[in-house]
């Protein structure tokens, strides 16, 4: 028997939105559509997935250090919750928007599903500016936060992670918060936090070793080893350094690093542990490492390398940077770091590009695993986490590679198919709620 939904037509539902060029949200979209195209989606349920279930934006009151009552706006965007509770991590930044939450949350979604794991997809973000705050505005500012999401939050709900500017500790004073209000502990109802408190052997370097498996996998494709690679990478924090550094125990050369201070590049590999130390001793950054030319960050995305991982932010790779690309591999370790309007530029020029959602899936990979952790009471070993990890991404990549063959398209758009397929059968299976 036909299911109901698939009595609805197909019509001229879709005016073409207009694009704004700067929006996120409109980034994911376009690339949403290609897919929504192609899998035929009914009117419907486009309709029903283009959109977020659930916004929530709120004021966040803190006291600061002087005394004075500051207050910061919070977000927390539940794209979509048909596979299992919505998942994804909180954002801290000071330019962070509630379109660019949305965008990030619908990305979570496709990458969940994309994957295979029991969870939508969802963020969270607040306007602050981390750099500039003491450890305990920070604590005062997270607990608040979590105090405001309490009905949000939980376990078979929505699960917070890490992100850009938020770490374990962000994550420790998110379950205690939760935990009191809860009057129970609840370590399920937040992932990347200290292996202390319940947090998963290998979750942290989780997402740069997906990084490093995938861009392995895509060397394979293009028959290149990667003794005979060079690679540069954009971003020197958790997921890029990670990334390096395992793609370095693999045998590539990596060449070039940056980070907000700027490139640096050695032509004969970089000492990564050396500069992983001297961000240590600098409080994050690599200001001051002299033992490396200077490079500018637009230099890097373009250098002769082989592969290139962008592990920054959104919209580093536009147009007139994708034009100028010469690696052969980009592997996304970042949400969104190449422009829609790049996308035909590096197709065209036959760069493989692994996207955001399949290459920086690993990280969720691992949060689902220290979620099950948490729930049976039983914990693994790091050799485990890994062994299960790398066979989950490189499963993603060959149902990716596979799609984008069948269908003809970029391996993005072949995730995004993969990915929006698993949520439209959940729903056409759950039906609409009346
Ligand atoms: N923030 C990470 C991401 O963008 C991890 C999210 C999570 O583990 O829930 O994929």
């Amino acid at each position: 028997m036909p299911f109901k939904f698939d009595v609805y037509e197909r019509s001229a539902y879709r005016e073409p939105a207009p694009i704004d060029r700067d929006s996120p949200f409109q980034s994911m979209m376009e690339r949403f559509d290609v897919a929504a195209e192609i899998l035929e989606l009914s009117p419907g349920f486009y309709e029903y997935l283009c959109r977020p279930a659930r916004m929530h934006v709120t004021s966040i009151p803190v006291e600061m250090d002087s005394g004075r009552v500051k207050v910061f706006e919070g977000y927390r965007v539940i794209h979509n919750d048909v596979l299992g509770p919505s998942k994804g991590g909180i954002r801290f930044a000071p330019d962070v928007t509630l379109n660019e939450v949305k965008a990030l949350a619908g990305w979570m979604t496709w990458k969940c599903s994309l994957v295979d794991l029991p969870f939508g997809g969802a963020k969270g973000g607040v306007v602050c500016d981390p750099n500039e705050m003491s450890p305990g505005e920070l604590e005062r500012l997270t607990r608040r936060y979590t105090a405001d999401l309490f009905d949000v939050f939980g376990p078979n709900k929505d699960i917070p992670a890490p992100d850009m500017n938020t770490n374990e500790q962000i994550m420790a004073w998110v379950l205690d918060t939760y935990s009191m209000h809860a009057r129970k502990t609840e370590n399920a109802v937040v992932t990347g936090k200290p292996v202390g408190l319940g947090g998963s052997e290998g979750r942290r370097q989780a997402t740069g070793r997906g990084v490093m498996t995938v861009t392995l996998a895509a060397l394979e494709r293009v028959g290149l080893a990667p003794s005979e690679c060079t690679v540069a990478v954009q971003g020197f924090g958790n997921v890029g350094a990670t990334a390096a550094a395992l793609l370095a125990e693999q045998g590539c050369s990596v060449v070039a690093v940056s980070d907000v201070t700027g490139g640096y590049y050695n032509e004969n590999g970089l000492n990564l542990s050396e500069m992983r130390a001297h961000a240590e001793r600098t409080g994050g950054t690599l200001e001051g490492y002299e033992a490396a030319q200077p490079l500018t960050n637009e230099d890097l995305l373009t250098l002769d390398v082989d592969v290139l991982v962008p592990a920054a932010k959104e919209d580093q790779i536009d147009r007139s940077v994708a034009e100028d690309v010469t690696a052969r591999i980009i592997a996304e370790g970042a949400n969104g770091p190449t422009h829609p309007a790049a996308d035909a530029v590096l197709q065209n020029k036959g760069v493989l590009v692994v996207p955001d959602i399949l290459a920086n899936a690993g990280g969720v990979t691992a949060s689902y695993f220290e979620w099950v952790q948490n729930r049976q009471g039983f914990f693994w070993t790091e050799e485990e986490v890994n062994r299960r990890l790398d066979r989950m991404m490189e499963t993603a990549f060959d149902k990716v590679y596979a799609t984008a063959e069948e269908y003809d398209v970029s391996l993005r758009i072949a995730a995004y198919v993969v990915g929006v397929r698993r949520v439209a059968e959940a729903l056409r299976m759950r039906g609409i709620y009346a």
